[in-house]
């Protein structure tokens, strides 16, 4: 921002403006004179010309005599008790010294720098007491005034009208430094006829190093008059031509030419800046600009510097008051999250709903919510199409679960083209394994800086239109340094944005749990349920046995004494106990599959299905067409129950024999190996081969209406008459169902109605591996 000794870039390179050596400047103000000491003596070894207007001798006159032949043995000593204190800041003195018109008071400061002792004078002028009593006044009431503001925006607007009313500068602004060091007017009180800086913004190059240093120790800034003719320091030559004079500390020291222009380009004459520190870094400064020249007795100057460490040491508890209402503000979103988040059937929509809840979480202006194919955009966000791209690279390119960024395109080129919606990044990976992510944007800069009426047009310009050395020329220099980038995530944020995912995963561990749970107790009841039906099955066997048995031997005894519907009806009776003596069979049957532990072998499939098949056609024997039964390629060899896996191939193709009104049925039997399944549009059961192999077998017979296919699984569901196609219990697929899931595996039917059916099945993935399979 080029103030004071700021010097611009004019003339000389950004480097070099940046490490310019302002302290070696050489030259000073000229409302005081500047003296050089050395030794015990305090001997004068360098002084600048304006002794002549102040004390009435030449340099000549006083350079190598000591410190007495200007000052009294009053002050003299106080300057020497002085110089027995830490002098690492000027320290002030008000002292009494010999001019022409007899002994004046003047303002002193010294300071020792190394070995270097430099004492600076400066004329009192009529001070009443009752002023310096105002003085004080006024500065308690403006901190008794700002302690009671909170608002840290309100509060820097009032210390900039406090700080106006107490020095009668015509414009009181504060800048504001961010984490680069750039800067940007925060507040400003200005004439009511001239332009606002509000908003304004410079890039950190404009502070040279140096000058950033001594702000950095709360060091001030005065100049009284910046077109007042600068003053030289005068040293004799002899013995040796002495170096310049370090003026770091210096009150006096003169203004750069650059620092000059600039400010005459802005119309002002004297200015006075103050440091902000705030926890040992430069927050910021506070300027005060004049259009004429400005003389600031140095008690108001030190009033001026009380009330800005005021401000400053304010300042932290207000950001910090500000920070933390921010920090609690997201924690509360945070919890909202949770709350929606664990009790939501749809948990994307608890993500995305209300929409600004995603936003403010981390302070974005766009967010894209990524389940797998599933994309939602909220707010400003580049295209779906740029998403995506950059989903894809965040798959491949991020590793951590959370990654961030202020200036995307550094990572990823392709961000320059939406640099308006995404300059800045910020990633969360919900998953490792699955694309579940969610990304939030952050504009460029320059599409969120608060124009204040558009600076851009309102700072000076010159009739020709040429632009000058000034803020404008800065703010466009501000503008390069920002281009593509966005304001930086805060750490609130980012952990914002862990604690989203950790929650996620806390309340999808819970819920697995619970499933868990859930599953344990349902596998209990099961086996409750298999050990009753086991039992009662069992017991129920004998009772029918006897029924049947009775029956009989009533028709062989009695069958002539009895009446012809007499016997009929008896006859019914032992077919209808022997069908339930078949479904007792099987219900004994299924309950033991429950029970009993599966016998795993190697088992050449090709082998199993040949005899199941043989087994089936031999029952068929007398039927006029042999069937036609395809195994495409061998069938390979997996570990499993031999006989469960053969009554399950016995079931399903045994049913591909019964469900047919072709004379001569065509039957196929294969597998497909994970990759042919993935060819399918599925998406793989298990990368593993040969046991993530789909099994199947497929028929050209009457087909499954789709309502139905997840009925006929069902114990004793038939789609059909008892006696229709051979007849059946209902038994069959469900038994069959049982063993694949006793293997780890699922089944699952595709059917065209009227045109045959294929069954699946695997042999592990889950019980419902295959909704998995064909989601994709
Ligand atoms: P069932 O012992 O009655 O054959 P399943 O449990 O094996 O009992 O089959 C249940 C029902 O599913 C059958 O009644 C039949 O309607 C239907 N079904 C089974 N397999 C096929 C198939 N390959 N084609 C057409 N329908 C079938």
């Amino acid at each position: 921002m080029r103030q004071p000794n700021s010097s611009p870039t004019h003339g000389r390179q950004p480097q070099e403006h940046e490490n310019y050596p302002v302290h070696l400047i050489g030259r000073i103000q000229p409302h005081g004179v500047l003296m050089e000491l050395h030794g015990a003596e305090l001997h004068i070894v360098r002084v600048s010309q304006t002794i002549q207007n102040y004390l009435g001798a030449s340099p000549a006159d006083v350079l190598n005599q000591p410190l007495s032949a200007v000052l009294d043995p009053i002050a003299l000593a106080a300057v020497q008790q002085s110089l027995s204190h830490d002098t690492n800041r000027p320290s002030h003195l008000t002292l009494s010294v010999s001019t022409p018109e007899g002994m004046k008071p003047f303002d002193g400061l010294i300071h020792q720098l190394n070995e270097q002792i430099i004492l600076e004078l400066e004329p009192v002028g009529d001070r009443s007491t009752a002023e310096m009593v105002a003085l004080h006044d006024s500065v308690r009431q403006a901190i008794a005034r700002l302690r009671q503001i909170q608002d840290v925006t309100t509060f820097l607007q009032a210390a900039v009208e406090e700080m106006q009313s107490l020095t009668g500068y015509d414009r009181v602004v504060i800048y504001q430094f961010d984490e680069k060091k750039a800067g940007s007017v925060v507040a400003e009180v200005k004439p009511f006829d001239d332009i606002a800086y509000k908003g304004l913004h410079y890039p950190a190059t404009d502070i040279p190093k140096l000058v950033r240093q001594l702000y950095q120790r709360g060091m001030i800034r005065y100049v009284a008059n910046l077109t007042a003719p600068q003053v030289e320091l005068v040293a004799p030559d002899l013995p040796l031509p002495k170096a310049p004079l370090n003026l770091t500390l210096s009150t006096l020291r003169g203004v750069d030419s650059c620092c000059i222009e600039y400010h005459q380009n802005m119309g002002v004459m004297a200015f006075l800046v103050i440091a902000l520190v705030k926890s040992e870094q430069l927050w910021g400064l506070m300027a005060c600009h004049h259009r004429t020249e400005k003389y600031l007795a140095y008690p108001v100057r030190s009033a001026c510097e009380i009330l800005g460490q005021f401000v400053a040491a304010e300042l932290v508890s207000k950001v910090n008051e500000e920070e933390l209402g921010y920090f609690n503000r997201l924690k509360a979103i945070q919890s909202d999250f949770v709350t929606a988040i664990a009790g939501a059937e749809d948990f994307k929509e608890a993500l995305i709903h209300p929409e600004p809840r995603l936003l403010d979480l981390v302070n974005a202006h766009g967010t894209a919510v990524c389940l797998d194919q599933d994309i939602t955009l909220i707010g400003n966000t580049p295209t779906l199409d740029q998403v995506r791209a950059l989903l894809d690279w965040s798959m491949t390119e991020i590793d951590q679960t959370v990654f961030h960024t202020d200036c995307l395109s550094n990572h990823y080129p392709a961000a320059l083209a939406f640099k308006e919606s995404g300059s800045g990044l910020l990633v969360l990976k919900i998953s490792q394994l699955r694309r579940y992510l969610v990304l939030w944007f952050r504009p460029e800069i320059l599409q969120t800086v608060n124009w204040a009426g558009d600076p851009r047009s309102s700072i000076h310009e010159t009739q020709d239109g040429q632009v000058l050395l000034g803020p404008r020329t800065s703010f466009r220099q501000w503008q390069e340094t920002v281009e593509a980038t966005a304001l930086p995530w805060k750490a609130a944020e980012i952990e914002s944005a862990e604690n989203l995912k950790n929650a996620i995963v806390g309340i999808v561990l819970n819920k697995a749990d619970e499933l868990a749970q859930i599953n344990l107790e349902l596998e209990r009841r099961n086996q409750e349920l298999d050990s009753f039906a086991y039992a009662a099955s069992h017991d129920l066997k004998e009772p029918l046995r006897g029924i049947i048995n009775f029956a009989n031997i009533i028709i062989k005894r009695y069958g002539e004494s009895l009446d012809e519907a007499g016997v009929r009806r008896l006859r019914t009776l032992v077919k209808l106990a022997q069908r339930m003596d078949t479904l007792v069979d099987t219900l004994l049957k299924f309950s033991r599959l429950g029970q009993a532990d599966l016998h795993y072998r190697q088992t050449d499939l090709q082998v199993l299905v040949q005899k199941a098949i043989d087994v089936l056609l031999t029952g068929r024997e007398g039927d006029d067409l042999e069937p036609q039964i395809d195994i495409p390629r061998p069938l390979p060899t997996v570990d499993c129950d031999q006989v469960l896996i053969s009554e399950a191939f016995g079931n399903l193709l045994g049913n591909a024999l019964k469900y047919t009104d072709k004379a001569q049925p065509l039957i196929e039997i294969g597998y497909l190996t994970p990759e042919e399944q993935r060819n399918k549009g599925w998406r793989e059961i298990s990368q593993d081969y040969p046991l993530g192999a789909v099994f199947y077998v497929k028929d050209d017979g009457i087909g499954i209406r789709e309502r139905h296919f997840q009925n006929i699984f069902r114990l004793f569901k038939r789609l059909h008459e008892q006696e229709s196609y051979g007849g059946g219990t209902g038994v069959g697929l469900t038994i069959t169902k049982r063993i694949i899931e006793r293997h780890g595996g699922c089944i699952w039917v595709e059917s065209t109605f009227g045109e045959g059916a294929t069954f699946y099945f695997t042999l592990l993935g889950g019980s419902d591996c295959f909704s998995q399979a064909l989601a994709e």
